[in-house]
């Protein structure tokens, strides 16, 4: 089998990459094992500002402009919603913090996105009597969906192997060989599994485990996204998922004791109804000690390259990542050195 790029990993870094490749008539397979689950663990969440510090996350606007667009196109594709608009409100815990709100929100490009009106809590069951603010133009990503169909539809049309890569086995030349199959290029997006991928495992992609609780809580009826030191987030049917912990030496996708009680702790600082633990999820997200993604090519090898380090905003930033990666290597476009792996000294 003759294709121009083989794939492997099938995140929202991989599907964001193919996604080019089919748009621009590029022949390619996939391999995926499932032995990572960030993208389908993943709250979802699109958001262009950073709610702990009211800044605006590194190229939101962006980001943005590219990745909802994509999220449209394969909803179509896939004859599946996945983008739910949903405004996010941020809980205040002091008049410091509604200070600090009302001087953001008068700032250039965050006065696009922050409300600066605080609003007052009407839900019983919510306990925020500083107030909220309102994040405008935010939204969820249905993940699990995302992944699910896609996958599906790849397998149908035989473009997805669902079996481990085996990195020995791979020839490198001109072209590179894997068993019976010939590529141009191939692309490695394999999350935090990239650890074992002794081409690109020098990189310093550090984990960071995140763990999420689904409840349901039946009298609580919010229909926004609420936002303090953790995250709610409405499902439907009375369910919502509840997000997330940062645990840093773990990097398994076992779900903990110890992160259930620190969500269930963390909720019942916000919440005051009865609520069930339904399920609990756990991945690990590939994170970059300077918080920017890792892409680029193999130092020595020309045909071999990385798409990865999408950390805690994989939503926002894979699609945006994919498209630097894609002209890069199609179109000759230089990438932004502040993704660039060169800017690591490899050794
Ligand atoms: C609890 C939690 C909550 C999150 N919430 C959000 C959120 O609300 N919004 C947001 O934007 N981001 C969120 N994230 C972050 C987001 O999930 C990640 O940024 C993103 O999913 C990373 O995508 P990826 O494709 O790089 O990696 P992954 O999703 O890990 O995908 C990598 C894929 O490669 C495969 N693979 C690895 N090695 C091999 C191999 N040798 N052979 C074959 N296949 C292989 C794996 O099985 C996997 O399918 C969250 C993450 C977690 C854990």
């Amino acid at each position: 089998m003759q294709v121009d790029y083989i794939i492997v990993g099938y995140g929202l870094a991989g599907i964001s990459f193919c996604e080019l490749l089919k748009a621009n008539n590029k022949s390619f397979i996939v391999f995926d094992n499932q032995s990572q689950q960030s993208t389908l663990v993943a709250g979802g969440l699109y958001n262009p500002v950073i709610l702990k510090r009211f800044t605006p996350v590194w190229k939101g606007i962006e980001q943005l402009e590219i990745a909802l667009p994509m999220y449209k196109i394969l909803e179509e594709q896939l004859e599946n919603k996945l983008d739910y608009k949903i405004p996010v409100l941020r809980r205040f815990a002091s008049t410091e913090e509604q200070n600090n709100w009302f001087i953001a929100s008068d700032k250039p490009f965050l006065n696009k996105y922050l409300d600066p009106k605080i609003i007052k809590n009407s839900n019983p069951y919510i306990d925020a009597s500083f107030g909220l603010g309102k994040v405008l133009n935010t939204g969820r990503i249905d993940t699990q969906v995302l992944v699910g169909s896609s996958r599906e539809k790849l397998l149908k049309e035989n473009k997805l192997v669902e079996d481990e890569f085996y990195y020995d086995n791979l020839k490198i030349g001109e072209a590179v060989e894997y068993f019976d199959i010939v590529a141009n290029n191939i692309v490695f997006a394999e999350g935090y599994g990239i650890k074992k991928n002794p081409f690109f495992n020098t990189l310093p992609l550090k984990q960071s485990k995140g763990e999420l609780l689904t409840i349901s809580a039946p009298e609580l009826h919010l229909d926004y996204v609420l936002k303090s030191d953790i995250f709610i987030l409405p499902l439907g049917n009375d369910l919502y998922s509840v997000g997330s912990t940062y645990e840093w030496e773990d990097d398994t996708n076992k779900i903990t004791q110890k992160a259930r009680e620190e969500l269930e702790f963390k909720l019942r600082k916000v919440l005051n109804c009865p609520y069930k633990v339904e399920n609990q999820v756990a991945g690990v997200r590939p994170t970059v000690i300077d918080r920017r993604p890792l892409v680029g090519k193999h130092q020595t090898i020309h045909n071999m390259y990385v798409l990865n380090g999408l950390g805690t905003r994989g939503v926002m930033i894979g699609p945006y990542v994919a498209k630097e990666l894609y002209n890069y290597i199609e179109n000759n476009k230089p990438l932004d050195k502040e993704i660039n792996i060169e800017r690591f000294n490899l050794g």
